[in-house]
């Protein structure tokens, strides 16, 4: 009888994604969709030796280093991060192809602002989105508008190809709980409704949609471009988008509240008025789609962060304004101390010895 020898080797799995920052590195658990934080001397060995036994590896190391290894290892097949195996099933488990990301959609998301000013025609917005089978609609009020009015755009947006809609109008005490619950009954498009500016925090789900109520106020598309914890998204989307392409403007394009075409609200160049120019021709242009291709890892600072592929991004508000590959102007982290502001240790970037580019 042919005896299997002892699982001597181990291999991570293939959804469970190292990335090395300055100070420390991470395992993305893109399945599970958690992270789990690892000094940078562990993610040597999980990718220098990847293909050495466990007692070779340790061989290297002194007694107490062994100790760590071998409790790190532990800490990798409790979390099911990683199997342990024999050398012969390496090569069984091909590692997953990051560059995954092509679409057949020239836009996957567009966002319109609105504010009281506005005056957008939205059928001319909404018939060539509908033409390009568009993902998803954002639409941000920055004004109260009332509830006849959302269904107005919803009974448009219903007949369009375009797939999901989500809402971010300031809290209106005169839109009752009920007069959501119907307008999401109404609209299967619609995925989710965050409420700002209200009395409470709240989070529910009716039907197909969330419904949030956010006690933070939005006065304009100023109030964007925020990087904290509570945003980041450790998904297998991201990643692999983030490894090709720019994880804020990539497939995106918007209208702002007075009706220019832009990347997004935020950013200063307009691409002229979508009532004066084709939508569609204008989000074919290179030079509309020059952004796109902004990687995290060809951005000052954030190439050196751990949470670079879990990041959104940020091309609009940057520290340099001379430099369109500057780190995101409202981010408070620093990779180089692994510190957020706020945290004992923090230090603004280049403002302390420990940073370093
Ligand atoms: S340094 Fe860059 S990647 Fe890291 S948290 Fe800040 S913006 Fe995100």
């Amino acid at each position: 009888m042919n005896q299997r020898q002892q699982p001597d080797y181990f291999k991570l799995f293939s959804c469970c994604k190292i990335v090395k920052g300055f100070a420390r590195s991470i395992i993305y658990d893109l399945q599970r969709k958690e992270y789990h934080f690892i000094p940078n001397s562990l993610y040597e060995i999980l990718f220098l030796y990847k293909e050495k036994s466990i007692p070779e590896i340790k061989n290297g190391y002194d007694a107490e280093s062994q100790a760590i290894i071998d409790s790190f290892f532990q800490y990798l097949f409790d979390k099911e991060l990683a199997f342990p195996c024999q050398y012969e099933d390496l090569s069984q488990f091909p590692e997953m192809n990051n560059a995954n990301r092509e679409t057949p959609c020239l836009l996957e998301s567009f966002m319109v602002d609105i504010d009281e000013k506005s005056n957008h025609d939205y059928v001319k917005i909404i018939e060539p989105l509908s033409q390009l089978a568009l993902k998803a609609i954002q639409l941000r009020c920055f004004d109260r508008m009332d509830i006849v009015f959302i269904h107005e755009i919803m009974d448009l947006i219903k007949k369009s190809d375009i797939r999901t809609v989500e809402w971010f109008i300031p809290y209106n005490r005169d839109i009752h709980p009920e007069d959501w619950e119907k307008l999401i009954h109404e609209h299967m498009k619609i995925t989710s409704i965050t409420i700002y500016n209200a009395k409470e925090p709240d989070i529910c789900y009716i039907q197909q949609a969330t419904l949030i109520h956010k006690q933070e106020n939005i006065t304009s598309c100023e109030d964007c471009g925020k990087i904290s914890k509570n945003v980041f998204t450790c998904n297998l989307h991201l990643y692999t988008e983030s490894q090709q392409y720019n994880t804020c403007l990539n497939g995106k394009a918007s209208v702002d509240v007075s009706g220019q075409i832009r990347n997004c609200p935020s950013m200063p160049v307009g691409f002229g008025h979508y009532r004066d120019v084709s939508l569609i021709e204008t989000v074919k242009k290179p030079v509309f789609q020059q952004l796109w291709k902004i990687r995290k890892d060809d951005i000052n600072v954030c190439r050196d962060c751990e949470f670079r592929y879990m990041c959104t991004d940020c091309r609009a508000y940057i520290k340099d304004k001379s430099n369109i590959l500057s780190q995101p102007e409202k981010c408070r982290y620093n990779p180089y101390i692994a510190k957020w502001e706020g945290e004992e240790g923090y230090c603004a970037i280049n403002a302390g010895a420990n940073n370093q580019i």
